[in-house]
């Protein structure tokens, strides 16, 4: 039983929208793209976690903290005896270990993985210990992509390769378990012991005249929309998207980018410019926001 869903990250989601709505720097765009692949992995892993039919418990992506340290954990699969711990990486390419470095196809070392394992394991082990709550733990760096190849890494560690994964999984599937209220208050726990970190210190600065204003297509991000009676158009993709659902978006976008506005019609107008009647912008904030104060003070929530 899935007991936290994944949920995209509010930063992973603000990056893509100022992807779209101004030029990233180098660094930036990289970050955002490693990101979401990183993210894309994580859903891709949980997609085949929902299928186990075992009686167990899943969590993903929590923020943890142990001794004032933080770790991150991508997925936990709580059975009657063990703790399954899987750290998720969507690596692409071909990857090698020289002694004890990883390095990428190119000859650039990267982040080892099982670096990040150890030390997030070890965290959770104590931080279990001293909540009274102990199991033992499995650990497992867990590569998904199937374009990932990796040479020279012994095979003691602890690696599911994209290749093992089914198989993995096919062994925890088949694994004796019997849950009880115990499993139960742990996974609620860690629920509750995760860590909602802000977004914002971490994205690039960006300001209101900076960004290319306008309604985007919600498949492919375009700013070819074409607005009818009743639907906005894509020009590029041919999505159809009521322009009720398509102004609500784009207002819950602009609160993510700058949540200490106070949203008016007038903004929403400005910021939409598809949209010809200010009528009908008002209407469609007043039927899917909380309205605040009056005439010209008025703004949504
Ligand atoms: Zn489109």
């Amino acid at each position: 039983m899935n007991k936290k869903p994944l949920i995209k990250p509010a930063e992973l989601i603000i990056l893509g929208f100022l992807n779209t709505r101004m030029t990233l720097s180098k660094d930036d765009r990289k970050n955002y793209l490693s990101l979401k692949k990183g993210y894309e992995g994580e859903v891709l892993f949980n997609s085949l976690t929902d299928k186990l039919e075992c009686e167990c418990l899943t969590v993903n992506g929590v923020l943890l903290e142990f001794n004032n340290t933080k770790f991150q954990i991508d997925s936990l699969i709580i059975l009657q005896q063990t703790i399954y711990m899987n750290e998720v990486k969507n690596f692409e390419g071909d990857y090698y270990y020289e002694k004890q470095l990883l390095y990428s196809a190119n000859g650039s070392e990267r982040k080892d993985p099982l670096l990040q394992l150890k030390r997030s394991s070890s965290l959770l082990r104590q931080l279990l210990q001293n909540l009274g709550l102990y199991m033992p733990i499995e650990a497992r760096v867990v590569y998904v992509n199937p374009e990932f190849t990796l040479y020279q890494a012994s095979r003691n560690e602890p690696i599911i390769f994209p290749t093992q994964v089914n198989r993995y999984l096919k062994n925890i599937n088949t694994t004796p378990s019997k849950l009880n209220g115990k499993h139960e208050k742990l996974a609620n726990k860690f629920i509750s012991l995760d860590i909602i970190e802000p977004p914002y210190p971490r994205l690039p600065p960006y300001g209101y005249d900076k960004l290319r204003k306008g309604i985007t297509c919600e498949l492919c991000s375009s700013f070819s929309i074409f607005v009818g009676v009743n639907n906005c158009v894509c020009g590029d993709c041919g999505h159809v998207e009521s322009v009720e659902s398509a102004v609500v978006r784009t207002v819950r976008e602009i609160k993510l980018l700058f949540p200490d506005w106070k949203i008016t019609t007038s903004e929403v107008f400005e910021w939409c410019k598809v949209i010809e009647c200010r009528k009908r912008i008002s209407r469609i904030l007043g039927k899917n926001f909380k309205i605040i104060g009056v005439r010209n003070w008025a703004y949504y929530e």
